[in-house]
């Protein structure tokens, strides 16, 4: 029995195009600089951003640990959401490793951070306060996406404020299928955007880190520091253009899919969250565990929440969804 795996967007397998674009990629030792696949992956992912220059690291997580240490000393601060990948989810890598202080503030419903209260958290530039530097944002949160006209009232309000602005752009191109928009339209707000390969778009590993010229020249020096410097690369980053070549407008069946299975659960009765991108959230309260267990009986695999997130990917088939809806039809029946 094949799984059908909705606990996130990554445990996507690379397609059969992408393992043949990664054995004929052309490779060179990538710390010397001399990877001509991972190049062109920087630069092609930069391109589209419309920002100067690119890097391939390895994970979300160190892309936006080397994006905060870049932009942030010792001592400094960023803001962010409450739930922000970077500030909950990174195991405080930018407190740990680079001695930057967060300031988490409440998050709107819509995964925008409300400016006015970002302004009240920047500290007054006074030697009791850490310096408030960076603010950053996420697009898509929890599958939601933040409105072009909300991204340039970010960047206006930090330029106004001398702060950075970065995106932790895991789920970009979710965001960009579901507005109809080009990266760039996204893009060319931040001074730096962090995208992963290894979500919806299907690669094995990595992200890429951009911005301009100086801060990812930063970034490569820290990227050697923590380790993440990676030799014929090139394998990788081939996994990544074809992504990006072939695996970004079919994200829109991620999405079709996503919306099919909350409307069958709506259906049924479940409470769903809108669904705007790839991701439904159902409120299962206590019933989250005997339903993973439920599940699991069926060859469908969940991470036991009371908010519980169900995510579409490249390996969720469309015969999959009746498969899923019937199975959660015979849990309320169990
Ligand atoms: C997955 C994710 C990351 C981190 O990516 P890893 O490659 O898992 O380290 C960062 N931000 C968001 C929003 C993510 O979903």
């Amino acid at each position: 029995m094949s799984l059908i795996d909705l606990r996130s967007d990554t445990v996507t397998q690379p397609t059969l195009g992408m393992r043949d674009a990664m054995l004929g990629a052309t490779t060179g030792d990538d710390v010397y600089g001399e990877d001509p696949t991972v190049r062109q992956l920087e630069q092609t992912l930069a391109a589209q951003l419309g920002l100067q220059a690119g890097l391939f690291v390895p994970s979300g997580t160190m892309s936006n640990l080397l994006a905060l240490m870049a932009h942030c000393e010792r001592g400094d601060e960023y803001i962010a959401g409450q739930l922000a990948h970077a500030y909950k989810y990174e195991a405080g890598g930018a407190a740990v490793l680079g001695s930057i202080q967060p300031q988490p503030i409440e998050m709107e419903p819509d995964g925008s951070l409300d400016l006015a209260r970002v302004a009240a958290a920047i500290k007054p530039d006074d030697f009791h306060f850490a310096r408030t530097r960076l603010l950053a944002l996420e697009n898509t949160m929890h599958g939601k996406v933040l409105p072009l006209a909300y991204l340039a009232e970010a960047r206006a309000f930090t330029h106004e404020r001398g702060l950075a602005l970065h995106l932790d752009g895991a789920r970009l191109f979710n965001a960009v299928v579901k507005l109809g928009c080009t990266a760039e339209e996204i893009g060319h707000h931040f001074d730096s955007v962090s995208v992963c390969l290894s979500k919806g778009l299907g690669a094995p590993v990595g992200s890429v880190l951009c911005g301009d010229e100086s801060l990812v020249a930063k970034a490569r020096r820290l990227r050697k520091m923590v380790g993440g410097g990676m030799r014929q690369a090139g394998v990788l980053a081939a996994a990544g253009l074809y992504a990006l070549d072939h695996q970004v407008q079919r994200l829109a069946e991620d999405h079709q899919r996503a919306h099919d299975i909350a409307e069958g659960l709506e259906a049924l009765a479940y409470r769903v969250e809108p669904v705007q991108t790839n991701m439904v959230y159902v409120d299962m309260g206590d019933r989250a565990t005997s339903l993973k267990a439920f599940c699991a009986e069926r060859g469908i695999v969940i991470t036991a929440a009371p908010r519980l997130r169900l995510v579409t990917h490249l390996d969720v088939l469309p015969e999959h969804v009746d498969t899923i809806l019937e199975s959660f039809a015979a849990f309320l029946k169990a």
